[in-house]
């Protein structure tokens, strides 16, 4: 069964680039009907916070990405790690090293002076003799003292290590008995059975390390797909110059989860010229093998355009929910429905929706200046005062269709034109010149409304006047 994880550091916040790699690896999950695991990786306990680690919870709520089964803590599992490191030991597979930190760093100058790459020379690995008091020993992993540690990444493609270039008996547990960050990694992916290993690009030279520790416990080596990260306009690394890199702060800023997923997925990966893609079709098409082997630039006009595109076609219901996160209810509002498909099409964001659904709802609360001269002239008000008129002698209009075949008669009747009569309603309406379909905006402010906000227009040209 193929099983990924993803497997975040809580030092803050979910970064935008974390969400894709935990896209991926659901992606990957469910595309194979298998399981996608949330650990934690919290063994440092200085720079770990507890607050870090629900922000990422909450993060994944939001986004809807739903991992199996319960969050893994590595921070409960210390006992586990100190027996695999035991185990290694037993086997004469790592060995004690008591080498100070003072004789480490004169090995490293001296071999920096003689021009070598420093690294730990081994002088600890066939030990027998009485071991230096006063020294706690940290825990080194024989490693391969020559050759390549090679194998075949799903993004990158053969990736090759020469052990002279990068590799020593490095530590697996410190002096004072934590286990290392390589290590903890690998006993949990193994023992998770993880099957795919997806993340991000700077991991790349730890596998080597890892693939040591997986071939010393006769643990299976999993795939590995390291991506590459998400990069500016200027092609340096994201930072938060950039854009918000909190994936809540797109919550904030109106972004839809959908549309963020949208978004990322295509960040790095394609599935021909297509960009909107459904859940069911990120799952169906997703293909860790074609995730580009290149850098990708954030964009976030691309962004928007994506969320736009969510926002035009969700579902009602749901934008209604959303926007309750906007201050905004509309959940007892007769013509909620009818106010989302007004304007959503309009909308880029659900703060704007929010605002654009606000200013129609409710009474304005000053009328534009400029439109208010521009068009209360003339016999506009006048006019208005009939149209009023007419509409109280009327039976109640129901809907846009309703008004506009009675607006329609009206100015057939009086000799107007539509725009005579359109823009002084809209100001009488929402304040300002602008709005979609006067008619749909009618029906959603309701016919009583309606007639109270022309009246409270003439009242306003009567007592204060622009
Ligand atoms: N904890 C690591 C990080 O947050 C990820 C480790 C991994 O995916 O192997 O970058």
């Amino acid at each position: 069964m193929t099983i990924t994880r993803f497997a975040p550091s809580p030092t803050g916040y979910l970064h935008i680039g974390g969400l894709r790699t935990a896209l991926y690896c659901y992606l990957v999950a469910k595309n194979k009907n298998g399981k996608f695991l949330l650990r934690i990786e919290d063994t440092d306990l200085a720079r770990n916070s507890k607050e870090a680690a629900a922000a990422i919870k909450e993060a994944f709520a939001w986004t809807g990405l739903s991992y199996d089964g319960e969050v893994i803590y590595q921070s409960n599992r210390f006992d586990l790690y100190k027996s695999y490191v035991q185990k290694l030991l037993d086997e004469g597979k790592a060995y004690r090293c008591y080498m100070s930190k003072e004789e480490l760093d004169a090995l490293r100058e001296a071999q920096r002076a003689a021009k070598q790459r420093p690294h730990y020379d081994g002088r600890y690995r066939d030990f027998s003799g009485e071991p230096p008091s006063g020294v706690a020993p940290v825990i080194r992993i024989k490693a391969p003292q020559e050759g390549e540690i090679s194998f075949v990444d799903g993004v990158k493609g053969e990736v090759h290590f020469k052990v002279s270039d990068m590799l020593d008996d490095f530590i697996i547990a410190r002096s004072d008995g934590t286990p290392t960050y390589n290590f903890v990694v690998t006993i949990d992916d193994a023992l998770m059975k993880i099957t795919d290993v997806i993340r991000g690009d700077d991991h790349l030279s730890n596998t080597p390390k890892q693939i040591v520790i997986y071939n010393a416990l006769g643990f299976k080596i999993p795939q590995f797909y390291h991506v590459p990260m998400i990069l500016n306009h200027q092609g340096k690394k994201l930072s938060k110059r950039d854009g918000a890199l909190d994936v809540m702060e797109y919550k904030r800023a109106g972004y839809l989860p959908e549309a963020l997923l949208n978004f990322l997925v295509r960040l790095g990966w394609s599935h021909g010229d297509q960009e909107i893609f459904s859940m069911e079709e990120m799952i169906q098409f997703f293909e860790p093998g074609h995730i580009n082997k290149s850098a990708s630039a954030f964009n976030e006009e691309k962004l928007i355009w994506i969320n736009s595109q969510y926002i035009k076609q969700l579902d009602a219901k749901r934008l209604i929910k959303e926007l309750e996160y906007f201050n905004l209810s509309l959940s007892n509002h007769p013509k909620a429905h009818e106010l989302i498909d007004l304007l959503r099409d309009r909308a880029k964001t659900l703060i704007e929706l929010a605002d654009m659904a606000r200013a129609i709802i409710n009474v304005p609360s000053n009328y534009d200046e400029k439109a208010y001269k521009k068009f209360i002239t003339g016999d506009a008000l006048a006019n208005l005062k009939v149209f009023n008129q007419t509409l109280q002698a009327h039976e109640p209009c129901s809907s846009a269709e309703e008004f506009e075949v009675l607006a329609k008669q009206f100015l057939e009747e009086k000799g107007l034109k539509l725009k005579d009569l359109a823009q002084p309603l809209r100001i009488a309406m929402v304040g300002g010149a602008v709005s979609p379909s006067v008619f749909g905006v009618l029906d959603i402010i309701g016919y009583q409304n309606v007639i109270a906000r022309i009246e409270r227009l003439i009242d306003f040209e009567k007592y204060n006047k622009l």
